[in-house]
């Protein structure tokens, strides 16, 4: 059974590191997810500008107590799993000729915004390209 527990949080003033909006009056909440025996305790803010939900690494009840340097380094853009698995994969499965390049494309599409994650996104598709036509090649040296 799966159950969501949502606690508001004060509000925070932030600088959003996904529309990079300015000292924004940003709503926050803990939430503690529970499915069967695992529970998951995760902290957020709001962004009213872009409404991205970025994730934070403390408790949201700390945050008013922290400087702006700090709340920086305490909030980050979050990225589902998906997105980060197959940022992964296109650079593990990069060198399988076709299959490399497919999952590269979608990495590249699942991860548009800059990030680390869409970095590696880039090099992945790119190794995908190269495989895919370096294998074009040798099926057309060993046709002749
Ligand atoms: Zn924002």
């Amino acid at each position: 059974m799966q159950a969501n527990q949502r606690s508001k949080g004060p509000i925070v003033t932030i600088d959003c590191p996904v529309c990079h909006e300015q000292e924004v009056e940003a709503k926050t909440y803990n939430m503690l997810q529970r499915d069967g025996i695992i529970s998951n305790f995760t902290s957020w803010v709001v962004c009213p500008e872009c409404r991205s939900h970025l994730l934070s690494s403390r408790d949201v009840n700390e945050l008013p107590n922290l400087s702006r340097e700090e709340l920086q380094e305490t909030i980050s853009e979050y990225f589902p799993l998906v997105n980060r698995a197959f940022a992964v994969l296109s650079l593990l499965l990069g060198l399988i000729p076709f299959l490399g390049l497919a999952i590269g494309v979608l990495a590249v599409l699942l991860n548009r915004r800059p990030s680390r994650w869409h970095r590696l996104s880039r090099i992945g598709f790119i190794i995908g390209a190269l495989s895919a036509i370096g294998f074009g090649i040798l099926i057309a040296i060993q046709k002749k």
